[in-house]
Order: C-alpha cells, then sequence, then structure tokens
C-alpha cells in the first residue's frame, strides 16, 4: 500500500485556499495517487500479474502508474499513443522516467490506440500480457471515483464552493460524492468538447455540480503566453508551483471569476491542486522549440 501524507489547506488570501494534493506522495502526484489507490489494491490481489493502462506523450497518469508500479512491485505496460515516439524516449521526460521506473512501454499508432476501449483489442494486448488488470486511459473507473472520493475531508466542510480542473472527469465525479449538498464543485475541462457531462454523471452521485468551458486555452495540453505569464506570477506570489495543462486553467479560471464577480466576493473557494508537476519540463521543452517564455 502507497502511503500519503496528510496535508492542511494553504490559504491564499481570505477568500481563496488550496488543497495541495500535488504533495501527497513524492512521485505519484495528486490526483492520480487517489484514482490508482484501489485499482492498485485489485491489481496486486491474488488474479493479477501485472497492470497494463494507457496513455498519451506527457502523461501525468503513465508517469504515476510507473511510479506505483515501482515502489509496490508490479509489472507496468504502458501502451502509448503514437508510434513515432519509440525513438524519442531518451528527449521525453515522462516516457523516459516512466521506463526508468521499469514501466515496459508499448508504442502503437494513433488508429490503433483509438480501440483502447474495444475489447477485442484489450483481449489481444491480453494474449501478450497474461493475467494483467487492464485500466482504462487517465485510470477513471469505479474504483478511481471511489479514490477520489477521499480528497474532500470534514475540515472542508466550510468551503462553499470547490474547484477542480477535469480531465476525463474521475477525479470531479469522487469530489462531487464526498461532497455536501449545499456545496457547489465548478469543474474546469482542460480539453473541449461536450462528452464530459455525461462521463461524470456515469459516476457523480448529487447535481451539485457545473462545468465552467472558458478555460482550456484551445485545449488539451494547449498553452499560451498569458497562462504561462499567469503561472510564473503565481507561483513568485504563492510560492505554489502550477501544472500548464490542468491546474493553471483552473486557477486562472477561478481568479478571473472572482474578479469578473461571476464568483461572488463573499463564496470561500477550495482549490484542489491535483499536482502534474512532471509534465512541467516537457512542456519548456516544447515552449523553448517555440520560442515562448517558459515555466520557472
Ligand atoms: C489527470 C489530471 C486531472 C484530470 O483528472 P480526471 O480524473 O481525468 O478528470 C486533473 N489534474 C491533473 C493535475 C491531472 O494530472
Amino acid at each position: 500500500m502507497l502511503k500519503i501524507k496528510t496535508l492542511e489547506n494553504i490559504h491564499l488570501n481570505s477568500q481563496v485556499a488550496i488543497k495541495p494534493d500535488y504533495l501527497i506522495h513524492p512521485t505519484v502526484s495528486g490526483n492520480k495517487f487517489r484514482k490508482l489507490k484501489y485499482n492498485l489494491k485489485k491489481a496486486q490481489s491474488g488474479n493479477y500479474k501485472g497492470l497494463i493502462t494507457f496513455g498519451g506523450a506527457f502523461s501525468n497518469h503513465i508517469a504515476a502508474t510507473a511510479a506505483a508500479g515501482q515502489e509496490l512491485k508490479i509489472p507496468t505496460v504502458g501502451v502509448i499513443r503514437g508510434e513515432e515516439l519509440i525513438t524519442q524516449i531518451e528527449s521525453n521526460p515522462s516516457l523516459r522516467y516512466a521506463q526508468s521506473c521499469g514501466m515496459h512501454l508499448e508504442f502503437v499508432s494513433r488508429l490503433t490506440y483509438k480501440n483502447k476501449t474495444d475489447p477485442a483489442y484489450l483481449q489481444q494486448l491480453l494474449e501478450t500480457f497474461k493475467d494483467y488488470y487492464i485500466l482504462p486511459e487517465g485510470g477513471t473507473n469505479a474504483l478511481a471515483v471511489k479514490g477520489c472520493e477521499e480528497i474532500l475531508t470534514l475540515n472542508d466542510q466550510s468551503f462553499d464552493i470547490i474547484c477542480c480542473s477535469v480531465g476525463t472527469g474521475g477525479t470531479i465525479a469522487g469530489v462531487i460524492n464526498g461532497s455536501l449538498p449545499t456545496q457547489k464543485i465548478i469543474g474546469f475541462p482542460a480539453l473541449k468538447g461536450d462528452f464530459l457531462k455525461e462521463d461524470i454523471c456515469k459516476f457523480a452521485t448529487k447535481s451539485n455540480w457545473e462545468l465552467w468551458g472558458d478555460y482550456h486555452f484551445g485545449g488539451y495540453a494547449k498553452v499560451d503566453s498569458k497562462l504561462i505569464k499567469f503561472m510564473n506570477e503565481f507561483k513568485l506570489t504563492y510560492n505554489i508551483p502550477l501544472d500548464p495543462v490542468y491546474t493553471a486553467k483552473m486557477m486562472y479560471g477561478i481568479f478571473q471569476s472572482i474578479q469578473s464577480g461571476k464568483i461572488s466576493q463573499t463564496a470561500k473557494v477550495l482549490a484542489i491542486h491535483t499536482g502534474g508537476l512532471q509534465g512541467v519540463e516537457g512542456m519548456n521543452i516544447r515552449l523553448k522549440k517555440k520560442r515562448i517564455e517558459e515555466i520557472v
């Protein structure tokens, strides 16, 4: 079993606090730890020889799964989107890290990767990796949601609004389930598209939530110099690092919504820092190539 640290919320000012979930474990960061917790337990319980999961070139989930697998001595396989990446492991910090943790990387074409939930494809994978436990892309399933139900604690019941970044929706579903019906949960999607709502409804047991879709900055893993500038100023001011894919977009959305009055100045806000900091190095390599200011 992986151990986590219990941490106090960090108050940025009289209105906004951050739940520093990014610090709960040194290598299995933030919500990925929460999502893995019960899945790892299942993978360890008798019938499985290892764990297979799926992700893109800079995936926080892949990095976290690799680190957890190493610590718990569970063999892991990462099915990675993009065949060309096989020659780029050394120059990609996330993949290099996953491999150094002992994860076996299986690179597939974007077309093959689309089959990631197709039973016939999964069966084919299981022929190579016999008796492995299959965890979906992003690690979202019922056990992941159960883990995320542990993010909020009794101490958090005094907040009116709880904010969370959203990728596949598993994390926010757990947060919703762990909240009071009188609290409002606001999700900030890191990607474009309306499909998320349905996915969250599959797991959420309450309807005290909304998605605010105006802060994706062009889509998944897309950034601009305005966002980078915001992240760098935020770190300078509060000494808290943000990640460019998820938490920076959420914090930007929160600050802007307070400024515009969309979030009332009397509402107490808790922002969940879900982690993702392993992605900063890879993002900086891309920013440097594009000659955009880098993340400090
Ligand atoms: C993966 C991730 C998310 C999104 O989690 P979902 O459960 O997929 O919605 C949010 N923040 C960070 C830092 C992540 O790595």
